[in-house]
């Protein structure tokens, strides 16, 4: 059991979307810590998830539930917050965290990849917040944390699809944040810059390959080139973000759009 954080989630329930790897998981990790019941959500391998899931019980002592909703499917949205409101009694927090990438100059972009990133990156965030604003209404609490992207507040060349989705949740964010004012309801966006994970592990192939660069030359020239402090953010400084917000102390901040970006939108 961790002693060392407060625990000031004690009694929530947190659904934390696309939490089986990277941000989601760092995330997901850090409210447990904080004492939240957890729905963890995403892909991948089961007997990996399942450790996943039962580690962070065994060392939390909170409940962690998996569901594997696609949350390209409006209903399986629905149905992720439908089922932790059956399974553990409410949702108090949800973090959209699901998101995929995909870089193509616009004439190549396929049709199929710009409607699958909106229907993730930004549809998702939108069908369950919409789901669990009820309960939290009735409740008079909830915290809604998107997990935009600076590709929310400014954009690169090739990346149509994902600047657009998170332009989006950023005005989706502000609306919900006003939305919920009167009910207890906050409702922010997280703007990291590059965070390693597997997303960007993957995208580091992919930009090497097609301009023939070494990784390292893609890290330092095209990732972190626009990061004043030359480094990836972490998944625990997303994860302790996100604690925050969900904190009283963060209970006069809504609607915003937090950078993590070691500058980047400094510029
Ligand atoms: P990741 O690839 O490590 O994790 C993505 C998660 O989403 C995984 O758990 C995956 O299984 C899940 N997922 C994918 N498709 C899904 C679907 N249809 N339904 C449900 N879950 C699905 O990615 P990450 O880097 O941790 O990114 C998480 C979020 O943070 C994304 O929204 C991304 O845009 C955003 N972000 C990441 C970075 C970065 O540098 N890594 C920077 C800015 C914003």
């Amino acid at each position: 059991m961790a002693s060392s954080t407060t625990r000031d989630l004690a009694g929530r329930v947190a659904i934390v979307t696309g939490s089986t790897s990277g941000i989601g998981l760092g995330i997901a990790k850090v409210l447990a810590n904080h004492g939240a019941n957890i729905v963890l959500n995403g892909f991948g391998d089961a007997g990996e998830i399942e450790k996943i899931r039962a580690a962070l019980a065994a060392e939390t002592g909170v409940k962690v539930l998996y569901d594997g909703a696609d949350l390209m499917k409006t209903d399986a949205v629905v149905g992720l917050i439908t089922s932790a409101e059956k399974n553990l009694g409410q949702v108090d927090i949800v973090v959209n965290n699901a998101g995929i990438q995909f870089v193509s100059p616009i004439e190549d972009f396929p049709a199929a990849k710009w409607d699958a990133i909106i229907s993730l990156n930004l549809s998702a965030a939108f069908h369950a917040t919409r789901a669990a604003f009820p309960g939290m209404k009735k409740r008079k609490w909830g915290r809604i944390i998107n997990i935009a992207s600076a590709h929310g507040i400014v954009a690169s060349p090739f990346k149509s699809a994902y600047v657009a989705a998170k332009h989006g949740i950023i005005g989706l964010t502000k609306v919900v944040g006003l939305e919920g004012a009167e009910f207890g309801i906050t409702c922010n966006s997280i703007c990291p810059g590059y965070v390693w994970t597997p997303l960007v592990e993957k995208q580091i192939d992919e930009q090497a390959k097609a301009h023939n660069m070494p990784k390292e030359k893609v890290i330092s020239d095209v990732l972190l080139a626009q990061h004043a402090i030359k480094s990836f953010a972490t998944v625990e400084q997303m994860g302790a973000l996100a604690a925050f917000l969900c904190s009283d102390s963060a209970a006069l901040m809504t609607g915003t759009a937090i950078p993590v970006d070691g500058g980047w939108t400094a510029h």
